[in-house]
């Protein structure tokens, strides 16, 4: 039994370290942030490959991510707990991720002009709606391990490893801003949330990461453990990235904004979940005004 167990564990972590490695350190960290520079084979092999280890579309992914950083937490973050709720976040990112999607196969400039660096399309099974294809294989691979031995935790463990996406994401986008503590003051409500850092390598430090969104390292105290820059470090080793060491959050203590409490930027937030209401009103007026009469 206990060796079951060894193994049902040791299957979910190896596969949920390439599911991380390929999101949090090849999509986030490399393509929407350049924090970390990609050989050129591995940053082609993540664009054309990566939605098989993920499920998810890296152009796509970078899109949604990019929108989440301009409009953090205001009414046009595609994922807020600010505006969804904590719960509601689960449903939100699914449906922006799909409108994302959708906007950038049309090529509909409100969503390509967040990826303008980004020389790859969205994959070609999104092109041409199969985009449920790299679930079938990791659900028949999973099938496989299950059927034949009998042992269904085990096969449970696999896909869990490679498809646990959307609670991955659940788990930062709701948490990482809504309940923790905060280092910076950035006019939105990041957070930083240790419990989801150190189930989503790092992740959690999302007030860290909103204010030095191009650094590799997303923990600032000595308290604050972010194992995706270990797994940066460790792959720099293998020359399979270089981490950018210019644009590196500062060493504790050395951040000029850093807070001695747990303030939080209320008054800038409002300000800009003001101003972006204010925006988006304007341009669907001007939709409406533009839009040709039946
Ligand atoms: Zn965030
Ligand atoms: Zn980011």
């Amino acid at each position: 039994m206990a060796l079951y167990v060894l193994a049902c564990l040791s299957v979910f972590g190896l596969t949920y370290l390439i599911n991380m490695t390929m999101i949090s350190i090849f999509y986030h960290r490399g393509l929407a942030h350049d924090a970390v520079t990609l050989p050129p084979w591995l940053r082609r092999f993540v664009a054309t490959m990566g939605i098989w280890f993920t499920g998810l579309d890296p152009k796509a992914w970078v899109c949604m991510h990019r929108q989440h950083h301009k409009h953090s937490d205001g009414p046009r973050d595609p994922h807020s707990p600010v505006t969804s709720g904590i719960f509601g976040v689960l449903f939100a990112q699914l449906r922006s991720y799909k409108k994302t999607l959708v906007g950038l196969a049309r090529k509909n400039p409100r969503y390509t002009i967040f990826v303008k660096d980004l020389d790859f399309d969205v994959n070609v099974l999104n092109r041409k709606g199969l985009w449920i294809l790299p679930y079938f294989v990791h659900l028949g691979l999973a099938l496989a391990i299950a059927i034949p031995t009998g042992l269904w935790a085990l096969g449970a463990c696999y896909f869990l490893g490679m498809m646990s996406h959307p609670l991955q994401g659940w788990i930062v986008n709701s948490f990482g801003h809504a309940i923790g503590g905060r280092n910076f003051d950035t006019p939105d409500n990041s957070r930083n949330n240790h419990l989801a850092a150190w189930l989503i390598v790092g992740e959690g430090f999302q007030n860290n990461h909103h204010r030095y969104p191009t650094s590799a390292k997303f923990s600032y105290t000595p308290l604050e453990l972010d194992l995706g820059y270990g797994l940066c470090w460790t792959l720099e080793r293998f020359g399979l990235l270089k981490i950018r060491r210019e644009t590196l959050i500062p060493a504790f203590g050395e951040a000029p904004e850093h807070l001695p409490t747990r303030s939080v930027g209320k008054e800038s937030a409002r300000f800009r979940r003001e101003s972006e209401r204010a925006e988006a009103q304007a341009e669907e007026a001007s939709e409406t005004l533009s839009a040709p009469t039946p």
